[in-house]
């Protein structure tokens, strides 16, 4: 049995969309996490972080027809795990479309968020690392210099985070 754990459905609910539409859109998967605190104060919501490594932030904010911010996603070790992420760099502020919005309405926000995701995306590639023992495309937040995922850090040199 295969289970996504992933927060892939919870963001399509989020942006009002099904989950197949989302994925052909803008790929995954995208997980949940958590922001820093003075973020949050700032503009309340929910941060998703997806795509390769991961390097894309989508931020959906609490309000009635929420606010889409993407940008690249930053990670900040503050002390102990977990990370916490942030939108940097926005790449597009968009609105949810309305539960009762014509289908053309929202193909233009996939469109336009389709955009947003794949510059944030663009933005971050050239960071990532592609682990030299495992192959894994990790964010610079998950490895261990410029060529060594985190996950290989422990199992092969046995670095303890
Ligand atoms: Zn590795």
């Amino acid at each position: 049995m295969w289970i996504d754990e992933s927060d892939t459905t919870q963001l399509s609910q989020r942006l009002r969309l099904g989950p197949r539409e989302l994925l052909e859109s803008i790929g995954g998967p995208w997980q949940v996490s958590e922001r820093i605190p003075e973020r949050e104060m700032e503009r309340s919501g929910t941060l998703f972080v997806g795509r390769a490594g991961p390097s894309v932030a989508i931020l959906v904010t609490d309000d009635p027809d929420p606010d889409v911010i993407v940008g690249v996603a930053v990670g900040e070790w503050q002390g102990v795990w977990p990370l916490l992420w942030s939108v940097t760099d926005e790449t597009g502020v968009l609105t949810t479309p309305r539960r009762d919005a014509p289908s053309a309405e929202v193909d233009g926000f996939l469109a336009d968020l389709r955009r947003a995701v794949d510059a944030a995306a663009s933005a971050k590639a050239p960071t990532l690392v592609v682990c030299r023992y495992c192959g894994a495309l990790v964010a610079p937040e998950f490895a261990v210099g410029e060529e060594v995922c985190q996950g290989c850090g422990t199992s092969v040199f046995g670095i303890v985070y």
